[in-house]
């Protein structure tokens, strides 16, 4: 296992309209004994032979209290062993931050990530509290207390039809507050998001996009590290060797990712799967019951595993960008299709395919 991710709460503070979590306004929490059973599901496994990233993430993490936090770390610090160590790591949407958090992430080296799209009319217009209020003002408060601390971050943004005529100024903004990195996801049908706003957009819009973020990257000497350009140029340079490459099929791979909620669920490929309820439902087990060895012999999981299988061999056989991509997304296949099995989708035709091309075009 590489990933563990916990959901810390199922509440998110703000209510951002492309969220894919279906209980964002639930405050339901996770408990200590989650925690630690989630932790010792890990540390147990005979399989777990390199160190692993625990990262609190779905919903919003820092609207729990902190003493939660307190345990994880102290729980990851009590099993941490010569082999298998784990390292912290928290998405956060960054309203939240205050001293006490900053304090926090020092004592326990946590990796903080903060989500923000842009500017702050870009921002405020799709990352809202439920009064109508824009999240960026906090945000930008929370990361300038993270740089008052010295506290390093990374950011994630959302690109919706909105951001696409924007290109140099999004650049412009991520690069005077100072981030890590910065790495583009995109407003995508996935969880209870129905509607993407960038597939329905015109391609060649966001095709030009592409091409003027990665022409203001290079004419800034590539300055911020950009997560997509970075990924995808490394693929170019080093091959199979890259670490892209090795990490690409992360989420086809079960266990790789280890999604944990707030009663002790598991699921495992796409982080996004445990969002969904009911019959379709991908939690194969529970951290405080069974080990993970038991739960490879769910016969759900078996069935899951042989269709994400046959998926990712048939864009292997038919998709020329397979190299750069490892076989796409389990969750975006299923809320595409309704089918692992599946081979193209919207969400790698403008998550992947295009990105990849405008890149190499550029060589041209
Ligand atoms: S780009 Fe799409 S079709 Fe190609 S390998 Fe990835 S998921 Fe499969």
């Amino acid at each position: 296992m590489d990933l563990l991710i916990l959901q810390m709460t199922e509440f998110c503070n703000i209510d951002c309209s492309y969220c894919y979590l279906p209980h964002r306004s639930s405050k339901k929490k996770i408990t200590k004994p989650v925690i630690t059973a989630s932790l010792e599901r890990v540390f147990e496994s005979a399989a777990q032979d390199r160190p692993f990233t625990l990262v609190f993430h779905a919903g919003e993490p820092l609207t729990a209290p902190l003493d939660l936090f307190q345990h994880a770390a102290d729980e990851a610090r009590r099993l941490s062993n010569e082999r298998v160590s784990v390292k912290l790591n928290v998405q956060t949407n960054g309203t939240l931050i205050n001293k006490t958090w900053c304090d926090f992430f020092i004592k326990n080296d946590v990796k903080v990530g903060v989500s923000i799209d842009g500017p702050q009319a870009l921002t405020d217009l799709h990352r809202k509290y439920r009064s109508g209020a824009g999240a960026y003002a906090p945000a930008i408060a929370g990361i300038q207390l993270l740089k008052e601390n010295g506290i390093p971050f990374h950011i994630i943004a959302v690109l919706t039809s909105h951001s696409l005529q924007f290109p140099g100024e999004i650049y412009s903004f991520f690069k005077s507050i100072g981030p890590t990195s910065v790495g583009f996801n995109i407003d995508e049908q996935d969880g209870i998001n129905k509607d993407s706003s960038i597939y329905a957009c015109d391609e060649a819009r966001y095709r030009e996009f592409w091409k003027t973020l990665f022409r203001i990257w290079v004419d800034d000497n590539r300055s911020l590290e950009i997560r997509e350009f970075k990924g995808i140029l490394d693929l170019v340079a080093h091959g199979e060797q890259s670490v892209d490459f090795i990490n690409s099929n992360q989420t086809n791979r079960a266990f790789s990712i280890v999604t944990v909620n707030t009663d002790g669920g598991i699921s495992t490929f796409s982080p996004e799967l445990i969002a969904i309820d009911g019959e379709q439902s991908f939690v194969y087990g529970n951290v405080l019951s069974d080990s993970f060895e038991y739960i490879l012999r769910n016969p759900k999981l078996i069935q899951d595993i042989s269709q994400i299988n046959q998926g990712v061999t048939a864009c292997r056989d038919s998709c020329d960008y397979f190299f750069f991509c490892g076989g796409g997304s389990p969750s975006n296949k299923i809320a595409e299709t309704a089918s692992f099995e599946a081979t193209q989708t919207e969400y790698c035709r403008f998550g992947k395919i295009v990105i990849v091309d405008e890149i190499m075009k550029s060589f041209d």
